[in-house]
């Protein structure tokens, strides 16, 4: 795989300031693929002043122009869907149909929506005797996980561009190459010097270093809950803006009304899909009492399907298989059933997790409460609807979540009371100007569409 060893900082790749490096390793087969650099404090000052730089000119450019420039990013995304699909695939692990369909897609929808949306946005408004003018925060740290390698980033940076602010991105030490490849692309695309900028390093280094920085205005960070909670601290105590993104623990509630196939069958693969590691997946699934055991056998029969190696890749280290087939194993040890997986490896090399379906859970359970991320879903029985609606809500997190019914009406009425930041109804599709982001501890802040603009917009109000 093809690595650069430098940073790219100020419109090109730099020798980074130490000489240390971090090895990327292909987790379907354990192999080291490359190696990048890893980032130092001094490399990101050296950014962060490249950003800062950059700025003044970069926010008075005309958003039509910006516009273009994002545009113009789009297309060298849509010229590089195979090589990112690739990368994708060398460093996640996630099989490469998905990485074309996904991984390499939906980053050029989002890019997309924000070239419109910079030029149609209306960036001054009128309100009674003020005009109010939203203007760009400033820089722009931006801190992304592995889970969706370019996804993440492309939903931080194309909205940050958007609003005129400059940025510096610290992405996920397992995916560097795909972060690498983007910054290509920001060069390939005319992005002006300085106004997007690539530091690869560990995240108590360099991500610290860049939550940290005095020069930077607002951090955008999406991981753990821990990481995120320390992030949330800093930015605090230096009265700097901060969004964070924090993962969740979503319900699949299928009411009794609903094809009850097609909701199990949906569930399945939303849970499965980038095996597990996606922080929006239902993977509680909320099943009325009298149809409980109707849902195993179907449960049982979807997941058949999905066969590690083949449909369901890798984790993406040998940490997060481990903190997995750990959740598994207290999932067995708190009296929930298999119905199917377990915690053995599938295989012998490679970081795989079997494709694992918990019947008999109850929603105090460690599987019902903790994030696991990865191949799990957990099957849980209500007695009634508000039973239904105590158990979707009875978690810390609130991001995303799903309701069936056979009348559209009824799953909405239910979906208006779930403390969660998106549901689909009866599978509804990705839209990728919804916002995203969580209710309660699934974060602060919106990603995606107008909403996750105005996150990089600030106001100054002129009165006549
Ligand atoms: P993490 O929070 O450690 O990493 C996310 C990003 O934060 C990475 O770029 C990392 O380098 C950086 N980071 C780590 N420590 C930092 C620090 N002290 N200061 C600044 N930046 C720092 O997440 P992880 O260890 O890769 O994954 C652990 C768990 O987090 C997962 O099992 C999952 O539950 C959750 N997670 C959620 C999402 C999501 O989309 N919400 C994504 C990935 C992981």
């Amino acid at each position: 795989m093809k690595a650069h060893d430098g940073m790219y900082i100020g419109g090109q790749w730099r020798p980074a300031a130490g000489p240390d490096t971090i090895a990327v390793v292909n987790p379907a087969d354990e192999q080291v693929i490359a190696h990048v650099p890893a980032g130092t404090a001094d490399d990101v000052d050296a950014a962060v002043r490249a950003a800062r730089e950059a700025f003044p000119a970069w926010a008075a450019t005309p958003p039509a122009e910006r516009a273009a420039r994002i545009a113009a990013l789009r297309d060298v995304l849509v010229a590089r869907k195979d090589e990112i699909a690739e990368t994708v695939t060398a460093e996640l692990g996630a099989p490469l149909a998905l990485s074309r369909t996904v991984h390499a897609g939906v980053p050029v929808l989002v890019a997309g929506s924000y070239a419109e949306l910079a030029a149609s946005y209306s960036f001054e408004e009128r309100i009674g005797n003020s005009t109010v003018l939203l203007e760009p925060v400033g820089v722009v740290g931006a801190i992304t996980p592995w889970n969706y390698p370019l996804h993440q980033v492309v939903a931080k940076v194309a909205p940050a561009l958007a609003a005129g602010c400059t940025v510096v991105l610290k992405p996920a030490e397992d995916t560097p190459l795909t972060a690498q490849l983007f910054a290509e692309a920001i060069h390939e695309a005319g992005l002006p010097a300085g106004v997007f900028n690539l530091v690869t390093g560990l995240g108590p280094v360099a991500g610290q270093a860049l939550a940290a920085h005095e020069g930077v205005d607002l951090v955008s960070f999406t991981g753990s809950t821990a990481v995120g909670r320390q992030i949330g601290a800093t930015a605090g105590a230096a009265v700097k803006r901060v969004a964070v993104e924090l993962g969740g623990k979503s319900a699949n509630v299928i009411l009794p009304s609903a094809d009850l196939a097609k909701a199990v069958s949906v569930g399945i693969a939303n849970v499965m899909s980038n095996s597990g590691q996606t922080c929006s997946a239902w993977t509680r699934m909320l099943v009325h009492r009298n149809q409980y055991d109707e849902a195993l056998a179907l449960a049982a029969a979807a997941v058949a399907k999905y066969v590690p190696g083949e449909r369901v890749g890798p984790l993406v280290n040998a940490k997060q298989q481990k903190r997995v087939r750990g959740y598994i194993e207290k999932g067995l040890a708190e009296g929930a059933r298999l119905v199917a997986g377990g915690p053995e490896a599938p295989h012998e090399t490679g970081y795989y997790v079997s494709p694992t379906v918990f019947a008999d859970v109850t929603w105090d359970m460690t599987i019902a409460q903790e994030e696991i991320f990865g191949p799990v879903l957990s099957i849980l029985k209500y007695e009634d609807e508000e039973d239904a609606l105590r158990i979707a809500n009875g978690t810390v997190y609130g991001l995303a979540g799903a309701v069936w019914a056979a009348d559209e009406a009824e799953a909405v009425a239910f979906a208006r009371r779930m403390d969660t930041g998106q549901v689909d109804i009866n599978g509804g599709r990705f839209n990728p100007l919804a916002p995203f982001g969580g209710y309660k501890q699934s974060g602060v802040g919106r990603e995606l569409g107008p909403h996750g603009l105005s996150e990089y917009l600030q106001t100054k109000s002129l009165q006549f």
